[in-house]
């Protein structure tokens, strides 16, 4: 009797656990049959009624029975965690084949633009770059550019000071000082990229801090002329090839004789409009031929070596080829701004 029970208890098991899929059920099935209120408490209670002999084979039984059933629940148990495994792998799967999310490409900065562009020409003609630092002595900066302390040219650049000896560059030509010391008296053709600094209001045109591209080209038998074509070939590079450029007298300490440069104006082609004023020449840059003071300064004899400098403001050479009416524009990182260069590799 008992006995067919226990296989009854075995069976009703089977049946009751085919539906339970989660792990919170399987215990409550479990308390419910292995606990102390379990049929199986219930058949051992039933252990009193029976002769020795069948004491010992129901014993036997009930604790078959009982292996069963926990193998039952360890199966059950082992059975739902892995659905519930494959569940959320299942869930967290990731589809590749899914477009990826966009990345804002970035662009070249066109005062970046504009220099690669310099460099590339100016290499293609035999100069090299060079390159020097920010932080200058007065000396580089100034005295070996024939401005001695005191001289009135000096008020020209106002310059932050960092001691009576040091100060942050307000011009590239202390690189050209530095090459000439270094190459001692030999001739060469260098091109210098950088920042320069001067103590000025930031407005529409002017900024503290901008960006200076000077040439430098040093050897026997050089002359204005030579100056004249090196100008020409970049304001047709820079711009387009139907420009012209005309040279004024003007004044800088280290160049004798020193010349403004206008480039025809690409907008009326030379005839005058409101761009250039009327005048039909937009002026672009200073040069002129190395003054013999600074040539001697930095140990090149003057009768034997001449030779040409010249200045382009990279700022006023980019407002002016993507005209641009605001250098600030070059230095708030503005991406709606920036982002207009995009085209430019
Ligand atoms: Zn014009």
């Amino acid at each position: 009797m008992i006995e067919n029970l226990i296989d009854a208890i075995a069976k009703e098991l089977d049946g009751d656990l085919s539906d339970v899929n989660d792990l919170n059920k399987l215990q409550e099935k479990k308390a419910k049959y292995l606990g102390k209120k379990g049929p199986l408490t219930q058949a051992m209670a039933d252990m009193k009624n029976q002769t020795p002999e069948g004491k010992k084979t129901l014993g036997m039984r009930i604790n078959e029975c009982k292996v069963y059933m926990e193998k039952k629940f360890e199966e059950k148990k082992r059975q739902i965690e892995e659905k519930q495994l494959e569940a959320k792998l299942k869930k967290e799967k990731i589809d590749v084949t899914l477009p990826g999310l966009k990345l804002q490409e970035g662009s070249i900065h066109p005062l970046y633009q504009t220099i690669m562009d310099l460099e590339d020409l100016y290499i293609s003609m035999g100069y090299t770059i060079a390159e020097g630092p920010e932080i200058e002595t007065d000396e580089n900066c100034f005295e070996k550019l024939n401005l001695p302390k005191g001289h009135p040219a000096r008020d020209m650049q106002d310059t932050f000071y960092i001691n009576p000896e040091l100060l942050l560059r307000s011009q590239t030509s202390p690189v050209q000082v530095r090459t000439m010391i270094e190459e001692k008296g030999k001739p060469f053709k260098i091109v210098c990229p950088g920042k320069v600094y001067r103590r000025d209001q930031d407005d529409a045109t002017h900024s503290h801090q901008f960006m200076q591209f000077e040439g430098l080209v040093l050897g026997p038998n050089i002359t204005l002329a030579d100056l004249k074509g090196a100008l020409l070939e970049m304001a047709r590079c820079m711009f387009d090839k139907d420009r012209n450029i005309r040279l004024r007298p003007s004044f800088f300490p280290f160049t004798e004789p020193s010349v403004e440069v206008d480039v025809s104006c690409g907008i009326c082609g030379g005839k005058g409009c409101p761009t250039c004023k009327g005048s039909g020449w937009i002026e672009v840059l200073g040069a002129g031929m190395v003054n013999n003071n600074v040539l001697r300064m930095s140990g090149y004899n003057p009768d034997e070596i001449q030779g040409f400098a010249f200045g382009i403001g990279v700022e006023r050479i980019t407002m002016l080829k993507y005209k641009i009416d605001d250098i600030r524009n070059f230095y708030l990182n503005d991406v709606r701004f920036l982002s207009q260069f995009k085209e430019v590799k």
